[in-house]
């Protein structure tokens, strides 16, 4: 079928479905191995394990998974892998490269029942869980311990930490903790031919040879599956502040990036910015986030402190703030000091990636580059858009203390059609840059014919040689990354 998203052509070529009669036997095996509440199947499959937040295909898969333990996975990929049988793994399908979702043919495996916090461990500050345990469960239970699970985003409520230890999912504090690949100790991981890697340990220091858990984190699930893991947690803070600032140049917001890393120091947790085009969206478009300042300022910077003495905290960032005023690099600022305004400012940057619910269809990117590249990448994108769709509605947002920039683009009510020649307007102007065609959402089917664009033929060599060696008979969610 051609799909309006024509990358999707050809893609049926490499996934060698198995016979009929094979695959219907291949089933009934599966169906034991996981016993009777284990498993869905036909009209029983919900539609939210068709497809992931792109939906840009839902397809059924022939036989949902839910295995209840590691050994029930183990045995599973045992039994796919003799039978050569593709099989794409699940977790809370709130993915936005279309990595999850099933392709034709493919069984699916969700861990929607391995959701067990095993161990939270205060002497180390470590928790151990299940891969289906959700991002909130997480960061609640570490909480209720009086630590602090650092990954955030905004599906947190739904994404599991299996899907986000696969994806190596970003979030709004990767400037201060790093992502998740910083924050997991050990991993437990499944491979294709269902021998189990268990590297379920809390060691922080352990330089014996490869690091093989980094080969199943952000590999999307081509090289094993990851069933358990040991969590690194943090102090909680006991401080929060947050501003949003008016700046008037993007070299201005770039020289204050620097003036706050130096003076916030480890204080520093969020430096997010939304540029004006943005921001005017979000006024228009998004009734419950309330703008807290005027929309004529060019950029808008939310920056957050966290550490551990209130009093102090509040004033060092008030000082940090006064001097950047002094500086002219900001012209105008909101301070928020109490739970509710702290979250109203938070409402409005998170409603940059809620604009598409009105504006209509709208494609996202998640790019990333030199910070120095950033504010001519946002004026050379729009105008090239505009030479093609001169009423783009367009906008640019993102992580900026990380060089993480996301854009929302829709040229019309056609925007759908028009998909390969703006991501060709977008990418092949990362790839100039020197950047990356994905920051922190991964690659999966939708970025895959772009890899080139941001890694060698000699790293995606290497990169091949190691889904061979891992799984000779490429079963593991066959198709996606490359
Ligand atoms: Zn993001």
């Amino acid at each position: 079928m051609v799909n309006s998203r024509g990358f999707l052509l050809g893609m049926g070529s490499d996934m060698g479905a198995i016979e009929p009669a094979a695959q219907a036997a291949l089933i009934e095996q599966l169906k034991g191995i996981v016993g009777p509440g284990g498993f869905r199947e036909g009209k029983d499959i919900a539609t939210k394990n068709y497809e992931d937040l792109m939906g840009a295909r839902a397809i059924a898969p022939a036989l949902l998974l839910r295995p209840s333990d590691t050994q029930q996975v183990s045995e599973i990929l045992k039994a796919c892998h003799g039978a050569s049988q593709p099989i794409a793994p699940q977790g809370g399908m709130t993915g936005l490269v279309s990595a999850a979702a099933p392709l034709q043919g493919e069984i699916s495996l969700s861990f929607e029942r391995m959701k067990k916090i095993l161990e939270v461990d205060r002497f180390s500050s470590t928790m151990t869980v299940e891969a289906g345990v959700e991002l909130q469960t997480i960061q609640e239970q570490a909480d209720a311990n009086g630590l602090l699970f650092p990954l955030d985003l905004g599906a947190r409520g739904s994404c599991t930490i299996g899907g986000n230890l696969s994806t190596n999912a970003g979030g709004n504090r990767v400037i201060r903790y790093g992502m998740a690949r910083e924050l997991v100790i050990g991993v437990e991981a499944v491979l294709a031919d269902g021998t189990i890697i268990d590297g379920l340990h809390k060691l922080r220091k352990n330089n014996t040879g490869y690091d093989l858990k980094q080969l199943f984190i952000g590999s999307e699930g081509t090289l094993g599956l990851i069933t358990r893991a040991v969590l690194k947690l943090a102090p909680k803070p006991n401080s929060q502040v947050v501003a949003m600032c008016g700046v008037e140049s993007f070299d201005k917001v770039a020289d204050l990036l620097v003036h706050v890393q130096a003076n916030l120091g480890s204080n520093l947790s969020a430096f997010e910015v939304i540029w004006q085009n943005t921001y005017a969206l979000i006024d228009e478009h998004v009734a419950h986030a309330s703008v807290p300042l005027p929309g004529h300022h060019a950029f808008y910077v939310l920056i957050e402190s966290m550490g551990s003495d209130a009093e102090k905290d509040t004033e060092l960032f008030v000082n940090v703030l006064n001097t950047a005023s002094e500086k002219k690099l900001v012209d105008e600022v909101v301070l928020a000091d109490s739970i509710a305004k702290i979250k109203n400012l938070w409402t409005v940057r998170d409603a940059a990636a809620e604009v598409y619910l009105s504006v209509g269809p709208m494609h996202t990117y998640d790019v990333s580059l030199n910070i120095d590249d950033m504010g001519y990448f946002g004026e050379e994108v729009e105008a090239r858009l505009r030479t093609h769709w001169p009423t783009a509605i367009f906008g640019l947002f993102g992580h900026i203390g990380d060089g993480n920039v996301h854009i929302i683009i829709n040229v019309g009510p056609d925007t759908e059609d028009h998909h390969l020649q703006i991501d060709e307007i977008i990418y092949g102007l990362i790839q100039e840059l020197q950047g990356a065609v994905s920051a922190e959402h991964g690659i999966g089917l939708m970025k895959k014919q772009f890899l080139p664009y941001s890694k060698s033929a000699a790293e995606i060599g290497l990169m091949k040689a190691l889904k061979h060696t891992m799984d000779p008979r490429g079963i593991l969610n066959p198709g996606r990354v490359f």
